[in-house]
């Protein structure tokens, strides 16, 4: 992957970290979580209901978010991104697009999920 790709992922990955840390900051201020267009796939969680442990279980779903993301940076400071941590292939660029904090192509992801080992 040349510098210039490498470079627009990584300001994609800023951004997203960005988001999350007002998300979290919106959160801590007991703040409901009004827009979430653009807030990644997130939107996973639109359905929780707001119990007593929702700001938890938010504020750890996006503080993982954010290990993963600082996990991608290095990798990128390590030259190994894009590349499956799993099997060693080349993450294909479709999926970073959507997914740039993607650790393992999409074959690697099923498998893991098969077994249970990732969300
Ligand atoms: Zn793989």
């Amino acid at each position: 992957m040349d510098d210039k790709t490498l470079g627009k992922y990584k300001k994609m990955l800023l951004e997203d970290r960005m988001d999350l840390l007002s998300e979290l900051q919106r959160v801590a201020n007991g703040e409901k979580n009004k827009d979430r267009s653009g807030a990644m796939d997130l939107a996973d969680l639109a359905d929780a209901s707001y119990t007593a442990d929702y700001s938890l279980a938010w504020t750890e779903k996006i503080n993982l978010r954010i290990r993963e993301i600082d996990e991608s940076i290095d990798r990128i400071k390590d030259d190994t991104y894009g590349v499956c941590q799993m099997c060693g292939e080349d993450i294909p660029e479709g999926r970073l697009k959507v997914r740039p904090n993607a650790k393992y192509c999409a074959q690697c992801k099923e498998d893991l999920e098969k077994r249970g080992e990732t969300k």
